[in-house]
């Protein structure tokens, strides 16, 4: 699958942005978890955004989404991974499936707040965020899965339908701690200790830094400049991930100058500039 643009993200930023580049008539797909992992999906009425004098948050999302659709633009459903340049583009993997995109749009939302003890350092020794990627490496073992994402039940299922034998946790309010040296040996829940081989960390929404390396941040927020252009040329950045004020507006604002901006990088790209 390649596109001129690929888009991480669902909410009124990626919309906005995957709207502008079909008007620019540029080919594009957002990958979005399930609409239920969409901050704005939990709000129970807004009232602010010009227009709309009072919707449901997740009728909004629905209906953006649906537009985005219609105006052409892939929707992709799955958790990215990982983004890799590959130099004329960039990889963007999400589940066990690949997109390239001549640019990238990060429209992430709020990046969530401090990684588990243990998390950073047993990363790939244990760790992981990926079950489709990583699941058959715990065949007959045990994992812990912390399911924080609306399918994460579904992702458990899938690792014991892959024989693994699988301790489900969903209480984001629980204190969760990674254990081992040099790779899992279990998880504390609430000072509880849980052997296992793998842990499995479902959010629904990473840190953006940690999908693309080079991405320069701005304390938890990617850095842009006034064209929405991220640290790593052909990235591109919208919405909340760049910073407050947290807003529907504000999102669609900084996704339409994403989706301006992007579209006059690829067609440099394109004409040889
Ligand atoms: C309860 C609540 C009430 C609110 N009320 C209002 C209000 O009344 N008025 C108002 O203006 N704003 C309100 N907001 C704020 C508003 O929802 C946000 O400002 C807006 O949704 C930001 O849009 P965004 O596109 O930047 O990010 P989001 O809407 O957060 O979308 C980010 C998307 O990125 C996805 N994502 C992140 N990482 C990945 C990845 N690795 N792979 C795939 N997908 C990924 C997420 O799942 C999500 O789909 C409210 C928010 C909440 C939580």
């Amino acid at each position: 699958m390649s596109y001129d643009c690929v888009i991480v993200g669902g909410g009124p930023a990626a919309v906005s942005a995957a709207l502008t580049l079909r008007a620019r008539n540029k080919t594009v797909a957002f990958i979005t978890g399930s609409v239920e992992d969409i901050s704005l999906s939990r709000a129970h009425e807004i009232t602010n955004y010009p227009g709309m004098p009072a919707i449901g948050g997740r009728a909004m999302v629905e209906a953006m989404q649906a537009q985005a659709v219609e105006a052409g633009a892939e929707l992709l459903r799955g958790h990215v991974n990982s983004i890799l340049s590959l130099g004329e583009s960039f990889g963007v993997s999400f589940g066990s499936e690949f997109a390239e995109g001549t640019a990238v749009i990060l429209c992430t939302g709020i990046a969530p707040g401090k990684k588990l003890p243990g998390e950073a350092e047993l990363l790939g020794r244990g760790v992981s965020y990926c079950v489709t990627c990583d699941g058959m490496l715990y065949r007959g073992r045990r994992v812990c899965v912390l399911g924080f994402t609306a399918d994460a039940n579904q992702e458990a299922e899938l690792l014991r339908s892959m024989g693994c034998d699988v301790q489900f946790f969903t209480d984001k309010k629980a204190h969760y701690a990674l254990e081992g040296e040099s790779k899992v040996t279990g998880l504390t829940v609430n000072g509880e200790s849980v052997p296992c081989e793998g842990v499995f960390i479902l959010r629904s929404a990473a840190a953006p830094d940690s999908l693309l390396e080079g991405l320069k941040m701005d304390g938890p927020h990617i850095a842009v400049d006034r064209d929405m252009a991220a640290s790593v040329p052909g990235v591109f950045a919208a919405g909340d991930c760049v910073g407050a004020p947290y807003q529907v507006a504000k999102a669609v604002g900084d996704g339409n100058v994403a989706g301006i901006s992007a579209s006059r990088y690829i067609e440099k790209k394109k004409g040889g500039k």
